[in-house]
């Protein structure tokens, strides 16, 4: 049987109709799964799990597809049906897992035939049942669907309060010394003589990397570390019991242990043993690079005294400027966009066994959108979608989204990129950006050959789905990758010790970079497991315990700490999987980037398998051994 991609309409053909048509068949295909399960026959394990999965498919590409065209389709009205379907689609999901015949059915079976995949299936079934709340008594049952509600509303408002507090200083115009002319530029004069920079990321990232006067740096920087304060502090003592409350119907101790339980860590000790090591293994460098960074801040201005979050931005680029000498502008001129998305095809299609065709008439959403067929080894594994640069009403982001899921036998997946490129030459960091997230579309291509959807593609664990995205980012750092695609305009590739000029600014500042991070996951955590009646004295212990840096006066920065509401208790999972990315990454050579033994070994046994095995499995398979911190250690010293 030969299988094709999801076929798009053709340009000139009405996308509405088409959005209406695609939702509404895979809605009723949804339907028809549970009418089928509840219809009364006679089935097995395997023969009620193969109806399930149609469910899951059914649903699965209804959900991938809204979230992306309702993110880059240009006509609003399409976006607008696709964002309606993909909150039915999230309602008959939820729906399905809390029905009680259902659940009677699917606990009732007998899965001693089923294979590992099948088996593995209904053991997620089940246990997702049970976070759904289907075992408990209508009563409860109830209170956690009305706990549901209202965590959302307040992840919404939490979210909104942070988006729209938009602060402000006014200064005058010498304290804007040290910012580039195309800044000052922007930012003119008013009639009392001062100019207003906003805490908006345009104004305050610029400020607080260039600007010399310290005391308005720390002016602004306050500024924007009270952001949604005192708002939002109330709102998350409410988010923090509601969320407590939930486990506690559900039986768990605590919300981070109920959270835990469909990710690697599975348990709340395990976040905090993590923690524990995180700050242990990050202390002694984010002491010396605090250090460094005090010293450079000290030649410019012999009267600091230490560095706070108002300087380290600063010290930072001085310390890149006079020890490093980089100038992010430097390597552009060999970025040009075509030779850069040509060469990340290229070197992936080298690295993973993987042929890319481009489709020049494939029905699009969009003219500037690429369309690539991916095959490997001759058998087709789907479509691919690059929708690189801006234009209104698209996503503001850059990532992978899918757009069908691939199914065994069944249908080929589809999956696409929205970034927000410019359209000549990009920022290395863009082309660094640029390798992560199509690390997200390899794992979903080479995943995508099971029999369940959703133990396909990236349907791995939460904190271990950025791993193969981080290590992948390690490509776009080498010279000698690099060099097979960027070139200037004459075909001079981009010169060996610019790169790793780079590199070494890169790698300064990992320590102090990581305690930070290591005080937002303790953040994240503790606030969860406490549930302190003084939120500020929290955030401020843990502040002084896990970052380097030292106290910012009047800081309340949890107010503005938007991964609350996602990530809740697991912002570890950043920090988490850079961990195992950096571990996964010893098992190829620096010197042979392209040394297809190891990384077909990796495709074969790290992307290909999904969600079908335990990711602790899935690198111990590729290792040959449990992935461990030591490889973490010696990226963060930059060896
Ligand atoms: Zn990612």
């Amino acid at each position: 049987m030969t299988l094709s991609p999801l076929e798009l309409p053709a340009a000139d053909v009405d996308w509405r109709g088409w959005a209406q048509a695609h939702t509404a068949r895979l809605f009723d295909a949804f339907r028809a799964s549970v009418a089928a399960l509840k219809d009364g026959t006679e089935r097995s394990a395997s023969e009620v799990l193969a109806l399930w999965n149609d469910g899951d498919i059914a649903i699965g590409d209804v959900a991938a597809a809204s979230e992306l065209l309702s993110e880059v389709h240009p006509d609003a009205a399409v976006r607008t049906l696709f964002e309606e379907s993909a909150r039915t689609a999230d309602q008959l999901a939820t729906q399905r897992q809390q029905d009680q015949e259902l659940f009677a059915l699917l606990s009732g079976l007998d899965g001693g035939e089923l294979g590992d995949e099948a088996a593995r299936r209904l053991s997620r079934v089940l246990r997702d049942f049970r976070l759904a709340g289907a075992h408990l008594s209508d009563e409860d049952r109830a209170e956690v669907a009305s706990l549901d509600d209202r965590i959302t509303e307040l992840s919404q408002e939490f979210s909104r309060n942070i988006r729209d507090d938009v602060r402000s200083v006014r200064l005058a115009p010498e304290r804007l010394a040290g910012l580039p002319a195309d800044w000052i530029a922007a930012h003119p004069v008013d009639d009392d003589g001062l100019v207003t920079v906003t805490t908006d990321y345009p104004d305050v990232v610029p400020f607080r990397t260039y600007a010399t006067d310290a005391d308005a740096r720390r002016e602004l920087t306050v500024a924007s570390q009270n952001r949604a304060w005192p708002a939002n502090d109330e709102m998350l003592a409410q988010l923090l019991e509601l969320r407590a409350r939930k486990a506690e119907l559900l039986g768990f101790a605590s919300w981070a242990e109920l959270d835990a339980q469909t990710k690697m860590t599975g348990s709340a000790a395990a976040i905090e043993e993590f923690i524990a090591r995180l700050h242990e293994t990050v202390a002694p460098q984010a002491e010396a690079d605090y250090a460094e960074l005090l010293a450079a801040l000290r030649e410019e201005d012999p009267e600091a005294e230490s560095v706070d979050f108002s300087a380290n931005m600063h010290a930072l680029e001085l310390v890149r400027r006079s020890r490093l000498d980089v100038d992010t502008q430097l390597a552009r001129r060999y970025l040009d966009i075509a030779k850069v998305r040509q060469g990340l095809l290229d070197v992936t299609s080298r690295l993973f066994g993987l042929a890319f065709t481009a489709v020049p008439d494939a029905p699009v959403w969009h003219a500037e959108v690429f369309a690539y067929d991916v095959a490997q080894d001759g058998a087709p594994l789907g479509r691919i979608y690059l929708d690189l640069h801006p234009r209104d009403g698209k996503f503001k982001h850059a990532a992978a989204f899918g757009l069908q899921q691939g199914v065994a036998d069944r249908q080929l997946a589809s999956a696409a990129l929205p970034c927000n490129f410019n359209r000549g030459a990009l920022l290395h960091s863009e082309v660094v950006t640029l390798f992560h997230e199509f690390g997200h579309l390899v794992h979903q291509l080479v995943a995508s050959r099971h029999e369940f959807a959703a133990l396909g593609g990236i349907s791995t664990e939460w904190d271990f789905v950025e791993a193969p995205s981080q290590m992948l980012e390690e490509w776009a750092w080498d010279a000698d990758v690099l060099q097979t695609f960027a070139t200037d305009d004459d075909g001079v590739p981009i010169p060996r010790e610019l790169v790793e000029r780079m590199r070494a600014a890169n790698a300064f500042g990992r320590g102090q970079f990581v305690a930070r991070q290591a005080y937002y996951t303790a953040l994240s955590y503790f606030l969860h497991r406490d549930r302190p009646a003084d939120r500020t004295a929290c955030a401020r212990a843990l502040q002084a315990e896990y970052d380097v840096l030292a106290p910012l006066p009047d800081d309340h920065s949890y107010a503005s700490f938007g991964h609350l509401t996602g990530y809740s208790s697991a912002y570890y999972t950043y920090m988490w999987s850079k961990v195992i990315a950096a571990d996964l990454f010893t098992a190829f050579d620096r010197d042979d980037m392209f040394d297809t033994s190891v990384s077909h070994r990796y495709r074969d046994l790290v992307l290909a398998p999904g969600g079908t095995k335990d990711a602790a499995n899935l690198v111990e398979d590729f290792l040959g051994r449990p992935y461990a911190f030591g490889a973490f250690g010696d990226w963060l010293a930059g060896r």
